[in-house]
């Protein structure tokens, strides 16, 4: 049995995670339709039909109403009033943003976590570059965006800053779109020895190294980015999550 004080204190813990955002995280169907975004499944300007999608996931609409309204505060959704709401397609200015934040948020992330980092954690960065090696090889397009994505994602988690890993998942998703759309088509998100380069200076504890070799892979995409405008489709969202 809580007291009241430790029932308050709960209260508030519980309210500050939700500021957070870190308990909505367990919504699978937010999961759902961001990994669909970061799988370039769901491409930018499909139109996210909320019967459709309260259908498709045997829910109510309330439910798919608050997905979207968090999807449309991350910038992943676009909101249009009277048209409704659609994936996200950021110009090439809101991609150079995108680029920009990355740049200021990756090296903070990489001071912090080399100076705390164990070897299980660059055991797990290890085995995550494995796995994207492992879809790449398999010709898994899908897999390699999303792992590559997640890649920088377990950065921030690492680090272990609710606020940071939320804003890099943000950038994270919203990069994945701006890869579908600016990106060449041979050249799909990160290269993994990018990556593997990363980690091994990290380990080395080579700080201005390890920095500077994080800023140079996101130059690295950023400059893969080209101005061609996406092509128009027909998505059925009933066969993506269904
Ligand atoms: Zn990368």
């Amino acid at each position: 049995m809580l007291t009241e004080k430790e029932t308050s204190r709960a209260r508030k813990t519980r309210s500050t995670r939700q500021i957070l955002g870190v308990d909505d995280h367990a919504d699978p169907i937010y999961e759902r339709i961001l990994t669909a975004v970061m799988e370039h499944r769901l491409v930018p300007g499909t139109r996210l039909v909320e019967e459709k999608l309260a259908s498709v996931f045997k829910t109510n609409r309330t439910r798919i109403r608050k997905v979207l309204a968090r999807l449309t505060h991350e910038g992943i959704v676009t909101t249009i009033p009277n048209r409704g709401a659609f994936v996200a397609s950021p110009s090439v200015q809101d991609a150079r943003h995108i680029f920009e934040a990355r740049r200021i948020l990756e090296p903070a992330l990489i001071r912090t976590l080399v100076v705390r980092a164990n070897p299980d954690d660059f055991r797990r960065l290890h085995a995550h570059v494995a796995k994207e090696r492992a879809a790449r090889d398999k010709g898994d397009k899908h897999a390699v965006i999303r792992l590559s994505g997640e890649f920088h994602l377990l950065i921030a988690e690492m680090v272990a800053s609710p606020p940071l890993t939320r804003l890099m998942r943000e950038l994270a998703s919203l990069t994945c779109l701006i890869i579908l759309l600016f990106d060449s088509p041979n050249v799909p998100a990160c290269p993994n020895h990018e990556h593997t380069e990363i980690i091994e200076l990290m380990q080395k504890g080579d700080l201005d190294a390890a920095i500077a070799a994080a800023v140079g892979h996101l130059d690295h995409i950023e400059a893969t980015l080209d101005l061609s405008l996406p092509e128009d489709a027909e998505v059925d969202l009933s066969a993506i999550f269904g």
